[in-house]
């Protein structure tokens, strides 16, 4: 029982020892670090739980900080439904000019139908 919380002790003074800087890990979160680095970072981590979450709230600020961009795709994706949608009304009025159209060569056909029966009868 003492041997374990000694043993504890003794991880998190190694761990804390080794600790990055705040700045080393907010490079590794923006990918500036090199592979080793990244590596002994991620190595580091894995056995800090500090570090993890010090990561952690890192991460969710670059997330914070990417936002106006995933904001702005949303307003594109959304330009464009809408944009979708104005065409498909377009295409409608298109529709309904094309059936006014056949509405009108109808009543032409059946007009002259009828001055023909007309004619004829006369
Ligand atoms: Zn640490």
């Amino acid at each position: 029982m003492c041997n374990i919380v000694k043993a504890d002790l003794n991880d998190i003074f190694v761990v804390t020892g080794q600790c990055p800087a705040q700045q080393q890990l907010l490079d590794y979160v923006q990918g500036k670090l090199s592979a080793a680095e990244q590596h002994e970072i991620e190595k580091h981590v894995a056995d800090c739980e500090l570090c993890s979450d010090a990561l952690e709230g890192l991460a969710a600020i670059q997330q914070k900080e990417r936002i106006p961009v995933v904001v702005r795709q949303m307003k594109w994706q959304l330009m464009r439904k809408l944009r979708r949608q104005s065409r498909r009304k377009r295409r409608l009025g298109h529709n309904i000019e094309l059936a006014l159209i056949v509405m009108v060569v109808l009543f032409l056909l059946l007009a002259a139908f009828w001055i023909f029966y007309f004619v004829n009868k006369k």
